[in-house]
């Protein structure tokens, strides 16, 4: 689910224990966590029953997470219950954060999410990243995130990492951006710019999107396509739960699948790609319109005004999307196709035409297609929302590095 994470946080540094009671204890804790994160408030009573484990164990592992701030106690149960009463856990709102960082062609953003999931902190500047040098916008985007840490940190809560949402392909060492097309980067080493006072990991932004549409999305199955828009399309195939990366990190390019392959010559060096015909900018060049900064806002306003060649070019784009999608549905049989990002706010529009083409052109019976509710939020929650899964997947790492800073700070 969140690869890079994982390498990030090098796992088995056993201390006291020998490895494989290590490990166990190590993904005990998880389950602890996972359980707590996901039904909390819980009894230690309950947690012991959830997981299958005995009390005394449960017992010692609380202690454990909550020694390290990952849990804590809300205090007694509801009195009157047989036995004595205990203590409600629930994952912690001052313990680590995730740190969400993302480089939109127009703007930047950053977000803290604490354990809970609540964003505690967050900082956007708006203005075109197209053709500036990677080192100035990564300068500006390192400020936004020291001014969120420093937020966060106020509200008693301390960054456990940081996940960079890029617009293009980025290598599986999770911190280099191969290419970038609307940004014109190639080749750049997003760690080697970044200040490396925190782990971090460096995704394509669609796949950030994909996975915020798993983990916060109103009732998303396990096997999706997620399909969202900026100025590129992103698209991420997510299995069984899981992220479909590729060989090379690059899987999802819904955006450079051809829909006219003797069409507009697309920045990826084909022809005819989806991208010219579904991205932002092509709808309002078909429509008439001058790129401005709110293009969706402009391209909903517009619609919902009846202006008949803004609907003209959204029925051709969802025309283009739902052939675009056929292939891809056709070779992955998905429950459903969930439209992110900017599609979402265009969807009304969209969403004849692409259905029309998806149930002419699809073998089996029409794919569903839904709209996500997280919109263009949906790269920036998956990044900061990735740093929390690690910390939920290894809370041991965790709790090690929140004793080392902690020790640090004494001996100073
Ligand atoms: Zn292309």
């Amino acid at each position: 689910m969140t690869a890079p994470l994982h390498e990030a946080h090098p796992a088995g540094r056993g201390r006291r224990l020998p490895d494989t009671q290590q490990g166990m204890r190590r993904r005990n804790l998880a389950r602890v966590m996972h359980t707590v994160s996901a039904e909390g408030p819980l009894s230690r009573a309950a947690v012991a029953s959830h997981i299958g484990l005995t009390r005394a164990a449960v017992s010692t592992l609380v202690d454990e997470l909550i020694r390290s701030g990952l849990l804590e106690e809300l205090g007694p149960e509801r009195p009157g219950r047989v036995g004595r009463p205990g203590s409600a856990l629930a994952v912690s709102g001052r313990g680590p954060a995730g740190i969400g960082a993302e480089i939109g062609v127009d703007h930047l953003a950053v977000c803290a999410v604490d354990l809970r999931g609540a964003v505690r902190a967050r900082a956007v500047r708006n203005g075109t990243n197209r053709g500036r040098e990677p080192a100035a916008v990564i300068g500006e985007l390192t400020r936004l995130v020291r001014r969120v840490v420093a937020e966060a940190e106020q509200e008693g809560l301390w960054p456990a990492g940081l996940a960079v949402a890029v617009p293009g392909l980025v290598a599986r060492d999770a911190r280099t951006v191969v290419r970038a097309p609307n940004l014109d980067w190639h080749d750049t080493d997003l760690g080697a710019l970044l200040p490396d006072e925190l782990p971090l990991t460096v995704d394509n932004e669609a796949n950030f999107g994909g996975l915020a549409e798993l983990w916060l999305g109103d009732g998303t199955p396990r096997d999706f396509l997620h399909v969202s828009a900026e100025i590129g399309i992103g698209g991420a195939v997510v299995v069984d739960g899981r992220l479909l990366r590729g060989t090379r990190g690059f899987a999802g390019e819904l955006g450079h699948v051809p829909v006219h392959p003797d069409g507009p010559e697309c920045p990826c060096g084909g022809h005819g790609c989806l991208e010219q015909y579904a991205g932002e900018e092509a709808v309002l060049r078909a429509a008439g319109l001058e790129p401005g900064e709110d293009r969706v806002g402009l391209l909903a306003e517009r619609a919902a005004q009846g202006d008949e060649d803004v609907r003209g070019a959204l029925r051709d784009a969802g025309t283009a999307l739902g052939i675009a999608l056929t292939g891809a549905v056709n070779l992955l049989d998905p429950e459903t196709v969930v439209l992110g990002g900017a599609l979402a706010g265009l969807a009304p529009w969209l969403l004849p035409s692409l259905e029309r083409e998806l149930a002419r052109r699809t073998a089996g019976p029409a794919c569903a297609v839904s709209v996500s509710r997280l919109g263009s939020e949906g790269p920036l929650l998956g990044a900061a929302h990735a740093v929390v899964r690690a910390v939920l997947d290894d809370p041991a790492a965790v709790a090690e590095r929140a004793q080392d800073s902690a020790r640090a700070a004494t001996h100073r």
